[in-house]
């Protein structure tokens, strides 16, 4: 996200200083599983993940990298009749607002995903369009590019407050020392709570730790399949090099941010997963990481003014969608910044929904 917003501030004529205390890539957008996708509940959602695929689409002509997306499709599987219904609703939302999305049976998928246990699946939606990108390809694009336009991009800074004269922003300390500024924008993934906090702000952003495990090939594996995701358990699997790429949120997982790899968790997804796929429970580990959300209440982001902090930006929260949404959000939030219209209206991530009561929670939640 803060490269994403330094480089579209930068390609706007501003100077912006991106201030990373580890490495870039170091946080959640290095352990994320890269996908994008425009098959969401709520208007916003799609639109950020059209204009992500749109954006994917011309990074490297902007950039100079390649981006490594993939449009490799996301099939959300529905097993349920509320989840069917829900689905419907979604698709019908997505397709008004251009999205081409399929509806298919249980046949058209076992076709799809050869493999694929769908006995119970009641229909099932695609966009051949969702996909991958590279995470590492995509921040350390973005990041060139915007030191290319006049951005500073420094690492191993690590921001230890932020100064405040009244309410107004003056500057942030750093452990290299004090830099003096009248706007800062809060892109610090699961840390923007202490962030926030040191410009005595709540910002209601809570770490929830995901595993991602990659499996080795194996026999009866599907070479070729969109993103497929199995959502009365959340389990979800894409191809990956030669092997599979797989995840499932723990509902027992507490807030905190932890990396431990919960050893005991691992067998409940390849069960689940093996439940799905069947080839899957003869399949081996290759590796396993665990990495941490950005939760807020209502699963969605917080983007824009601080309350009654003026000089102070929001961009952090994304709920397990901030990879994705980094390049849109990146270029509407340096619009607003700047004054100018924003190409999507970031109106309902506002962080003051929690003061106005006003909100429009994602219920499609990987
Ligand atoms: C297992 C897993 C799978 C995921 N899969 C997907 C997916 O498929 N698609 C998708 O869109 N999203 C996915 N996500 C979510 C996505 O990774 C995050 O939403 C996104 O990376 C957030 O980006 P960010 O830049 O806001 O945060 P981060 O990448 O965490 O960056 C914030 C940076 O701020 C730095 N920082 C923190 N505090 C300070 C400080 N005091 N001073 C200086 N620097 C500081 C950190 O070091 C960090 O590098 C996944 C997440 C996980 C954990």
């Amino acid at each position: 996200m803060g490269c994403s917003l330094a480089y579209h501030l930068a390609v706007r004529g501003r100077k912006p200083l991106l201030l990373e205390r580890g490495r870039l890539g170091g946080g959640s957008t290095g352990r994320c599983a890269g996908g994008v996708r425009q098959q969401f509940s709520t208007a916003i959602n799609i639109r950020l993940g059209q204009r992500a695929i749109e954006l994917l689409q011309q990074f490297e002509a902007t950039t100079g990298t390649d981006p490594q997306y993939q449009p490799i499709g996301y099939l959300l599987l529905a097993t349920a009749s509320a989840q069917a219904e829900a689905l419907a609703r979604d698709v019908a939302l997505q397709r008004h607002l251009q999205v081409p999305v399929e509806v298919l049976g249980a046949a058209e998928v076992s076709q799809l995903v050869p493999g694929l246990l769908t006995e119970d699946v009641i229909s099932a939606s695609l966009c051949a369009s969702d996909g991958l990108a590279g995470p590492n390809e995509v921040t350390t694009g973005y990041a060139g590019a915007a030191r290319r336009h006049g951005a500073k991009v420094e690492e191993g800074i690590d921001v230890t407050g932020i100064d405040l004269n009244g309410e107004r922003v003056v500057g942030v300390r750093t452990n290299r020392g004090p830099v003096s500024t009248p706007e800062v924008v809060i892109c610090a993934g699961p840390q923007s709570r202490q962030v926030g906090a040191m410009a005595s702000i709540k910002v209601p952003v809570d770490p929830l730790k995901r595993h991602v495990l990659l499996i080795e090939p194996f026999a009866g594996q599907p070479i070729r399949s969109p993103m497929t995701i199995d959502l009365a358990t959340g389990f979800y699997f894409h191809p990956e090099g030669d092997g599979l790429l797989m995840g499932m949120g723990d509902p027992a997982q507490p807030i905190g941010e932890d990396f431990t790899v919960d050893w005991d968790f691992l067998p409940k997804v390849v069960e689940e997963g093996s439940r799905r796929l069947p080839a899957l429970a003869q399949a081996a580990l290759r590796t396993v990481w665990a990495g941490l959300y950005e939760m807020t209440p209502d699963r969605q982001p917080l983007v824009g003014g601080a309350p009654d902090r003026p000089g102070v930006w929001l961009a952090c929260g994304f709920s397990g969608h901030g990879f994705m949404m980094a390049p849109p959000v990146g270029e509407s939030l340096a619009a607003v910044i700047c004054g100018k219209s924003p190409q999507v209206d970031l109106g309902p991530f506002s962080p003051l929904r929690f003061v106005s009561g006003i909100l429009a929670p994602e219920s499609v939640f990987i």
